[in-house]
C-alpha cells in the first residue's frame, strides 16, 4: 500500500496522504465544504453534520471526521447533500437562538433554510449563568458544538472545567455538578469564549456594552461584587 490514497471529489482527481479527512482533501482542490462545529485547531467530532457529503454509502458522512480511502467518489454538493444541510440548519434554527451566530446566519441564507419550518419544535430556553467577572454563559444560544469543552480539555488548556450534562435534547454544556465557574478548575484563560461560534459564551464587558452601558459602567458592573464595594 502506497503512502497516498487517490479519490475523486466532485469529479476531480486528488491524491492525499493516508488519514486525510475528506474536508482536508476537498480544501486541497479548492472545494470549500461548510462547517459549524469544526475548528481547524481543535479535534474534529462530526457533531453538527453540516459538512455532510455523499460517498455512495447508505447515509451521508461528516467530511471532518471521515478519512479518504482509495477509489472513493465524493459528492459535496448534490441535491441530497444540500437538502440534508438545509434540514439540519432548519432544525438548529428551531431550537437555538442564533442571533449572535453570524457564520450560521450566512449558511441559513446560502441554503435558503426556512427558519419557521419546525417552529412548533421545543426551544432551548435556559437562564443565563452570570457567575464570574469575565464571561456570561447563555446556553439558549448554544449549539452543543463541543469546541469549548475540547479547548478547555486536551486540545489546549487541560483545565477540564467544562463538560456535557444531560442526555438527548436535554444535553447542555455545563460544569461538574453544576458548580459556578469560580468553584471549578477554570483559570479564566478565555479560550472557550474565543472558539465559541455563537453568542453562548461572551465577555461580560462586551455584553454590557451591547446592552447600552457606557465603558465606565461596563467596567464597574463586570467586576465581582467584592471589588465593586471597594470601587
Ligand atoms: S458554549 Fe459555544 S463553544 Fe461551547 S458548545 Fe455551546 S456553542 Fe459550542
Amino acid at each position: 500500500m502506497g503512502d497516498e490514497v487517490r479519490l475523486k471529489i466532485d469529479g476531480h482527481d486528488v491524491s492525499v496522504p493516508h488519514g486525510t479527512s475528506i474536508l482536508e482533501a476537498a480544501a486541497k482542490l479548492g472545494i470549500k465544504i461548510p462547517v459549524v462545529c469544526y475548528h481547524p485547531h481543535l479535534s474534529a467530532n462530526g457533531v453538527c453534520r453540516i459538512c455532510a457529503v455523499d460517498v455512495g454509502w447508505r447515509v451521508q458522512v461528516a467530511a471532518c471526521v471521515t478519512t479518504c480511502s482509495d477509489g472513493m467518489e465524493v459528492r459535496t454538493n448534490s441535491d441530497d447533500v444540500t437538502r440534508a444541510r438545509r434540514t439540519n440548519l432548519e432544525m438548529l434554527a428551531s431550537t437555538v437562538n442564533l442571533e449572535d451566530a453570524p457564520d450560521i446566519q450566512t449558511l441559513l441564507e446560502k441554503y435558503q433554510a426556512d427558519r419557521t419550518r419546525f417552529s412548533a419544535g421545543q426551544k432551548r430556553e435556559v437562564p443565563v449563568f452570570d457567575d464570574n467577572p469575565f464571561f456570561l454563559r447563555d446556553y439558549s444560544q448554544c449549539i452543543n458544538c463541543w469546541r469549548c469543552v475540547q479547548v478547555c480539555a486536551e486540545d489546549a488548556q487541560y483545565a477540564f472545567a467544562l463538560t456535557f450534562n444531560g442526555r438527548g435534547f436535554e444535553t447542555t454544556i455545563g460544569t461538574f455538578m453544576g458548580q459556578g465557574m469560580t468553584d471549578t478548575t477554570c483559570v479564566f484563560c478565555g479560550q472557550c469564549v474565543g472558539v465559541c461560534p455563537t453568542g453562548a459564551l461572551k465577555p461580560k464587558r462586551q455584553s454590557l456594552l451591547e446592552m447600552g452601558k457606557s465603558p465606565d459602567e461596563a467596567m464597574k458592573l463586570a467586576r465581582p461584587k467584592n471589588d465593586r464595594k471597594r470601587a
